[in-house]
């Protein structure tokens, strides 16, 4: 089976080819950096980082371009009184931060929107030569695409233009509420800072040319995948075709399109009150078990934040590192993908379906703890070796270096232990021997002392 991907533009699950042999390029919108990064940034990010991780370990080499947005009418906003580039940059610092302790792969190119304004002019310009875009009707130095022109618009989304009901303030020269603005005429109350020239006079960019400006800067006229969160198919990634495609690329082969994050059922959002930051991740649980609670959903899958998610996750994760602590030397990990099983391999194939990868990493930790109880050198040495690319391949192996025992995971062997000791009492050896090596697959070491069992995550 060769990889599939769900193409959001075709609506189908489409066979993946690169258009070039063996090399895949990515063009994947990076944040605003407008505030601190949410839940639904890092999971964005974090899918398409294991994209690019599945297709460099089946074979290809992969050119990924994530672009900052640093210029943006809630970057000026939220900068206040600041130097908004001042502030731009400390909050892009909160996003690699962010991405670092995730161990999201750094992308082969971040380019910042405000170091290609000339890119931006250039497509605006041949766009006002071809008729699908013009200059503001009051003169000003605002540029619109011209949305009647492109019979297309609307092919992303499968809306028709006659019944999108555009922009509520359709002012400032635009002919239609459908329009979109290509550059934005300086403000006065804006900064000087704020403004390039044009030769529509001085103006910023809009948000939707800026990535299409540098989606071709980096990957020409056509590319592999371009991919963000369902939150930017519309408008964002809408605008984003149309002006390529009527600037006459082809733009992306597939549209990817990763699901958003609730927050215990409830959409994210300001009014809510609800986000939850990059704090109170960490206050729960380690960065491995943030990144494992990200990829517990499929991509296309919403995934629900509760209280006990982040701990869950650390105790399923638990599970895996201690089953690796006590098999291996974890100081000196050394990977080989030919022992990737199959039935990984097919699941990730599938669309990224990790939740069946991560299963299939379970099953074999079991697998591995029956073959470690039973002295089965060879089994074991499989399952090892298996897990360990499996891991890998997950970008999880950072885990093995962090320890941090969930409170859930204590309670649950102080639980067990409980029980182990009352079987024990009532002389049910059966039941007492299954409930140790129930333990035992968790990862833990018992010692039974004179009157009290002490216990051990092997490390
Ligand atoms: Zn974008």
């Amino acid at each position: 089976m060769a990889l599939e991907l769900f193409d959001s533009k075709s609506q189908t699950l489409r066979a993946f080819t690169p258009l070039t042999a063996g090399h895949v390029e990515m063009y994947v919108c990076g944040p605003t950096v407008q505030s601190a990064p949410h839940l639904g940034h890092l999971r964005s990010a974090l899918v398409y980082d294991i994209l690019r991780r599945w297709l460099m370990v089946t074979d290809h080499t992969v050119t990924m371009v994530r672009n900052v947005t640093d210029i943006d009418d809630k970057v000026l906003v939220n900068a206040g009184s600041r130097d908004w580039r001042e502030f731009a940059k400390e909050i892009e610092q909160n996003f690699d931060d962010a991405y670092l302790a995730l161990n999201i792969l750094e992308p082969t190119h971040k380019p910042h929107a405000t170091e290609h304004i000339e890119d931006m002019i250039n497509l605006t310009k041949k766009l006002i030569n071809l008729g699908h875009a013009y200059q503001a009707t009051d003169g000003s130095a605002n540029v619109f695409f011209d949305t009647a022109s492109w019979p297309n618009y609307g092919e992303l989304t499968n809306q028709k233009l006659e019944n999108m009901e555009g922009e509520e303030d359709a002012t400032f020269g635009r002919k239609s509420p459908n329009d979109f603005a290509l550059f934005k005429a300086h403000k006065a109350d804006e900064p000087d800072t704020a403004a390039w020239k044009t030769p529509w006079g001085l103006a910023r960019p809009g948000w939707h040319i800026e990535c299409s400006a540098m989606a071709k800067h980096f990957l020409g006229e056509s590319f592999d995948i371009h991919g963000g969160g369902l939150d930017l198919r519309f408008p964002h990634h809408e605008n984003e075709l149309a002006q390529s495609s009527a600037a006459g690329d082809r733009f992306a082969n597939f549209w990817l399109h990763n699901a958003l994050i609730t927050i215990s059922g409830q959409k994210m959002s300001k009014s809510l009150g609800n986000g939850v930051s990059v704090e109170d991740l960490e206050k729960a649980g380690s960065w491995g078990a943030i990144r494992y609670w990200l990829l517990s959903a499929q991509y296309r899958s919403n995934l629900d934040y509760s209280e006990s998610s982040i701990r869950d996750a650390q105790a399923a994760l638990d599970r895996i590192v201690g089953f690796l602590k006590r098999t291996t030397n974890t100081k000196q990990i050394e990977i080989d993908d030919q022992y990737l099983p199959s039935e990984f391999a097919e699941a990730m194939d599938s669309d990224l379906n990790v939740p069946g990868a991560l299963a299939v990493i379970h099953e074999r930790v079991r697998a591995g703890n029956t073959a470690f109880d039973s002295n089965n050198q060879e089994a074991l040495k499989l399952c090892v070796e298996q897990v360990k690319a499996m891991v890998h391949v997950l970008g999880l192996t950072f885990a093995y270096q962090e320890r941090r025992i969930s409170e859930e995971l204590t309670n649950q062997v102080n639980d067990l232990i409980q029980q182990r000791n009352a079987a024990k009492l009532a002389k049910d050896f059966a039941r007492a021997d299954q409930i140790r090596l129930e333990l035992e697959e968790m990862g833990v070491t018992l010692k039974d002392m004179k009157d009290i069992t002490m216990w051990s995550f092997n490390g």
